[in-house]
């Protein structure tokens, strides 16, 4: 059967990752988690102490930088240079500084060509805040997904608590704001939602609904090739 790719985009802590994994799942497609991408090349700028607002850092950190992300039961693993760093990259540290390595162009450039080289067989299901946008314009499935900002620090700061992380939710709701607003504020590829994409907003769906639509929207557009 012909295949499609799947943009997943939207502000932060709506589900789309754990959506992404479920629809990839049922579809036996690949899963792409082009946060984790930025979130990698933000720790390794912590590790070595780069000025994350240095672009010119920040881009020659990159190229000396392997971002390798292998599936797993459990969602990709992430590592950077050969050293896993799935859990590190959710730390409070690598999620106050993403969204300032994320901004830069340089950056973004590189690491939008590495995504469309791993979406470039089609079979792919992408999430991030452009990829409707500008990584795959033309990907046959693009869904912009929401929720209340209440209820996305509440999902996240669960997640937290079962993960064992240390969590407080009025923080959460307060990252969660600053993220959003410098994501959808900056000038290289803000997140928005592309004007073909199909808006669901999740506040009172759950995971499976969401998917579920999902798939349903992506079996009417596969079929439809
Ligand atoms: O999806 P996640 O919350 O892990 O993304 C972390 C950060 O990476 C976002 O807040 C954003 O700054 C950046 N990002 C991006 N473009 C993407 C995916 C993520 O700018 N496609």
């Amino acid at each position: 059967m012909d295949k499609i790719n799947i943009a997943i985009d939207g502000p932060a802590g709506a589900g789309k990752s754990t959506v992404a994994k479920m629809v990839a799942a049922r579809l036996s497609y690949v899963y792409i988690d082009t946060g984790a991408m930025y979130r990698a090349l933000a720790w390794r700028a912590l590790q070595s102490h780069t000025d994350i607002l240095d672009e010119a850092s920040l881009t020659s950190l990159l190229q000396e930088t392997e971002i390798e992300m292998v599936p797993g039961v459990n969602g990709n693993k992430v590592y950077v240079n050969n050293r896993e760093v799935t859990e590190d990259i959710r730390s409070s540290e690598v999620t106050a500084s993403v969204s300032a390595v994320s901004a830069h162009a340089g950056v973004r450039q590189k690491m939008v060509t590495t995504q469309q080289q791993l979406a470039s067989r089609k079979g792919a299901v992408l999430d991030g805040r452009d990829i409707g946008t500008v990584v795959l314009p033309d990907a046959e499935l693009k869904i912009f997904l929401t929720a209340s900002v209440e209820e996305r620090a509440r999902r996240r700061h669960l997640e937290n608590v079962e993960k064992g992380r240390e969590s407080e939710l009025q923080r959460i709701l307060e990252d969660i704001e600053q993220r959003d607003l410098k994501d959808s504020t900056r000038k290289e590829s803000p997140l928005k939602k592309a004007h073909d994409a199909v808006e669901i907003d999740s506040t009172n769906l759950s995971s499976e609904e969401v998917a579920a639509k999902i798939c349903g929207l992506a079996t009417e557009r596969i079929q439809g090739l």
